[in-house]
């Protein structure tokens, strides 16, 4: 199979993945999870259901100009961009994967590597619209993400144990300091999920490179927007899904990189 067929194979699958995961945002947040498989899609301002003309990821966005086909009320652009971004996240897992496609050992590892970072997209959404993390998503996410320690690519569990032991430590600390200002109870959960799906040290790489990111844009964000005060609450799950990402996929080279520039190792 020529490589640039894998890559549309897998972009779409990701748009359709990321279209299943805003219907998913929805309904948990609604808590009509039971109306997934049976329900149609419908519009959340006039209610009417959706064609399926209408549900092509990112492409039925543009063609309606981003307007619902019976109110023209707009719709909201987290849709197109979490399909996008989901396309984009399934190309980047498969251009990053340790060897050849052809092994089942890498081709098991790219589907966990892809339910991975459908539950980080997830979270990242949710906890931006809503401020909360959803567990009925996440807590399967992290017996997943302890399972699939026995993949031989995966952190090996006593790994993936110290590296969300170390993250959970580092929050829970803070939540005890601050008394839950800083951060909330739901962070606590991601960081499970996250230690365990990066291992040790990738975790705490993953750590400093969340709050490298955090800082940089809440300093960004009090610069430009004056009304934002220093407590403003700013969500802080998208900063450590960026940072999961950046460190699962390119980890070993920042650290690399850094270790190098600060004269650490030649
Ligand atoms: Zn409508």
């Amino acid at each position: 199979m020529p490589e640039s067929f894998i890559y549309i194979i897998l972009f779409i699958f990701g748009a359709a993945t990321g279209s299943f995961l805003n219907a998913l945002i929805y309904r948990v947040h609604e808590n009509k999870l039971k109306t997934m498989l049976a329900g149609r899609s419908y519009c959340p301002k006039c209610k009417k259901s959706i064609s399926s003309k209408d549900l092509i990821p990112i492409i039925s966005y543009l063609l309606l100009k981003g307007k619902c086909r019976h109110c023209k009320k707009k719709i909201s652009k987290s849709y197109p961009l979490t399909e996008l971004a989901t396309a984009l996240i399934f190309v980047i897992s498969y251009v990053n994967l340790p060897q050849s496609f052809t092994n089942t050992t890498n081709l098991t590892y790219l589907i966990i590597t892809l339910i991975f970072f459908s539950i980080i997209i997830f979270t990242f959404v949710y906890d931006l619209k809503y401020m909360e993390v959803a567990d009925s998503v996440l807590l399967p996410g992290i017996i997943f993400a302890a399972l699939a320690t026995i993949h031989p690519l995966t952190p090996t569990i006593f790994s993936a144990l110290i590296g969300a032991t170390i993250i959970f430590g580092f929050f829970f600390l803070q939540i005890l300091i601050s008394k839950g200002r800083w951060i909330g109870g739901g962070d606590l959960r991601i960081a499970v999920f996250m230690g365990l799906m990066l291992g040790w040290p990738l975790a705490l790489s993953g750590l400093v490179i969340s709050y490298l990111i955090g800082s940089i844009i809440s300093i960004f964000l009090l610069i430009v927007n004056r009304n934002c005060k220093m407590k403003t609450a700013i969500p802080f799950a998208p900063f450590l899904s960026i940072g999961t990402f950046l460190t699962y996929f390119y980890g070993a080279a920042i650290t690399g990189w850094y270790l190098s520039h600060t004269g650490l190792i030649n």
